[in-house]
Order: structure tokens, then sequence, then C-alpha cells
């Protein structure tokens, strides 16, 4: 799709309705039920329930305010399902501890809880990847149906458990990323050689393989890099966060999709002694607010890409392009030579890597007849 046939889209009302609804979902909120006001009701009667005030660590700025938001719904929850006895607040980046340290502070116990991307900690362990994202993976449907009915929860926490003595929620999803900000031409494999690209993660160890040099810079030195040309290429999110960062003023090309990141998730990482700790109610909620969290996230990001991308195309002078296919295929075989690399070195990384893919080459077959199918003629029949 190109701008004009965007435009044209948000021209004839798509964009601000989708708006209008997602500005109603969001004043209304989920009506509770009879049953849950009574729970919350028992909770606040039970004198035996302790009161308890916990801060969340995250890796996010206040100005990203959709996955911040993941925390603060998770937080604001929690308090609202135990009327305050169970206090949380989220706090951001830097506050409590590095945007890059929340997985190490909640498994030294110096925070209790954390809002992260598990694959900030590939570093430590390779197998962390799973619980946000793998090149070439699962879309948003399909991690949350992977994670939560395909036994890839049990098998990520098993792992956590072992590994670093904690305890992790999916609570959050931006759907598919977006290619990115790019200053060059991407029209074979070759031109990814010597490109000076931000991308941090397994795709950046992809993107390494074909020749890009790869850099991982923090967000906040992002921009200043793109501006000067210290890179070629950045990725991000998608329109609503990369708007926010205003990538669309000193890039040209903008190229989708963002095959490292088609569906990533963000979770609640709880440090296990201090779970165990707690009352089995507050355990339960924890659950149900990270799932609520879950959810609300990826319906924000859906809602407001929708008028942040006619916003970029109206602003600026940026050419959507998606990637060639010669491209994808190179990636995408670069992706599997690499999962395979890892998964000789590592045990762990092969068990999960070997469940993982039997459950996505199903669900992507399935996904790929029907939904797939049905997405593809509505796209190209407006
Ligand atoms: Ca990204």
């Amino acid at each position: 799709m190109d701008r004009r046939e965007f435009l044209n889209l948000a021209g004839k009302g798509v964009v601000g309705g989708a708006t209008a609804l997602g500005m109603a979902a969001c004043a209304s909120g989920a009506p509770a039920a009879p049953e849950a006001e009574e729970l919350v009701e028992e909770v606040k009667q039970d004198s035996a329930l302790p009161e308890i005030s916990w801060e969340v660590a995250t890796s996010w700025p206040l100005s990203l305010d959709t996955i911040f938001g993941g925390a603060e719904t998770f937080a604001q929850r929690v308090s609202a399902m135990t009327g305050g006895k169970f206090n949380i607040v989220a706090r951001a980046a830097g506050e409590l501890v590095g945007g890059l340290e929340v997985l190490n502070a909640v498994e030294e116990g110096s925070v209790p809880v954390g809002h992260t991307a598990s694959y900030y900690y590939v570093g430590k362990a390779s197998s962390t990847a799973f619980g946000t994202a793998v090149p070439f993976g699962l879309t948003a449907r399909q991690q949350n149906a992977w994670l939560y009915q395909g036994g890839g929860l049990e098998l990520m926490q098993e792992f956590y458990k072992d590994r670093f003595g904690v305890i992790q929620f999916p609570a959050g999803n931006t759907g598919a990323q977006m290619g990115g900000w790019f200053n060059k031409e991407i029209n074979s494999a070759s031109d990814l050689e010597g490109l000076k690209m931000r991308i941090p993660g397994l795709g950046g160890q992809v993107m390494d393989k074909l020749g890009a040099t790869v850099q991982v810079l923090p967000g906040g030195e992002i921009f200043q890099a793109l501006q000067t040309g210290a890179i070629d290429a950045t990725e991000w999110v998608g329109p609503y966060d990369d708007l926010t960062m205003g990538f669309h003023k000193v890039a040209k090309f903008y190229y989708y999709p963002g095959w490292w990141e088609p569906g990533p998730s963000l979770e609640v990482q709880i440090n296990l002694d201090a779970y165990n700790e707690l009352p089995e109610v507050y355990q339960e909620i924890i659950k149900t607010a990270a799932y609520e969290a879950n959810s609300t996230m990826l319906a924000k990001y859906d809602a407001k890409n929708i008028p942040a991308l006619a916003t970029i195309l109206e602003e600026a002078d940026v050419e959507m392009r998606p990637f060639p296919k010669e491209v994808m295929d190179a990636s995408k075989a670069a992706s599997d030579e690499l999962l395979d690399e890892i998964a000789a070195d590592d045990t762990d990384f092969n068990s999960i890597l070997k469940e993982w893919r039997t459950f996505k080459d199903g669900i992507q077959a399935w996904h790929g007849l029907n939904e797939a199918n049905y997405l593809n003629y509505i796209g190209g029949s407006s």
C-alpha cells in the first residue's frame, strides 16, 4: 500500500472511525462483572489479607505511553482489584534501575517486580528471546496462542524459575512492528552489506550475518545518529511510537514488515520468593491484571497506529516500501541458520526451539490457509 492509498482510506473516515472507537473503548473500560465486584469487596473486608506496596521497575520512558501503559494497566488493575490493599505503582526506566537492568534487579530481589522485554537479556540467556520475539516467528495472536494454550508459558516459566528464580506473565504486545527507517534503498540483499543499522536482539544478529554493521543504541540517541548519518537505518516499533520519536523528519524510506518482531510480547517479571509469599488471591489477581495489560496494549497499538501513520505521511515526504521478496528470503534463511547455531550450543534453547517450531509450523499453516487469504483479499480489494 502506498501513501496515496493509505491516505485515501483515511479520507473515507476509516482512520477517524477507528480513532473514535479506540477512544471510546479507553474511556469506558471493561465493565466489571458482578462476581468481580463481589470478589473485590471480599478482599477489602478480609482483614487477614495484608497491605502491600510494590513499585514496578520498567524499561520504558514515560513518553512511550503505549508500552509504559502496559506496566500502568497491570499496576492499576492489581490495586483496583484488591481495593488498594495490594498497591502497585509503575516507575519509568532509570527511576529504580536502568532500563536494561530490570531482569537482573528482579532476579537479585532488589525490586520485587518489573515490566520489560525479555529479549533485552539474550546476552544472559538466548532463550529469553522466545518470551518476546524470534525473527520470522509468531504474530501477536500466534504468540498468545503459544503462550496461553500451546504450553509455551509453562515451558518459559520453568526456564525462568530454574535460571533466574523469577516467574513471568505476558503483559503487553505491540503487534507486528515496522521494518523501520532507512536513508538507503534496499533493493536486494547485497544492499544490506555495510548498512549501518540500529537493531537489537536476535534480529541484529541476523542483520550481522547479512553483512550489516549493527549498532545497539538506546532510544534517546537514535534520532541524532540517523540525522547526522552516523547510522543509515533504525528500527523502532511502529507508526505511533515512531511518530513520537520523530524519525520521519530524518529518514527517506519507511520499510515493512519488521520480520524480527512480528508480534513481540512484553512481560511482568516477579521475584519468585516475593511471589510465593503473596496470598493466593493476590497471585490470582496478578495473573488477571497481566492478562488485561496484555490485551489492552495490543488494542491500543492497533487503534493508535492508524491515525499515526496518516500523520507521518501527511507531515513528511516519506516513501513506504515493502522489503523485496529476495531480501525477505535471504533474511529468513539467515534467521533459520542463526537459530540452529544457537541451539547447537545451548540445550535450553534447543529444547524450547523444538516445541516452538512445532507450534509455529502448525499455527502458521492454519492462519496462512484461512486468515491470510482473507486479509490478502481485503487488503487488495479496496
Ligand atoms: Ca523493535
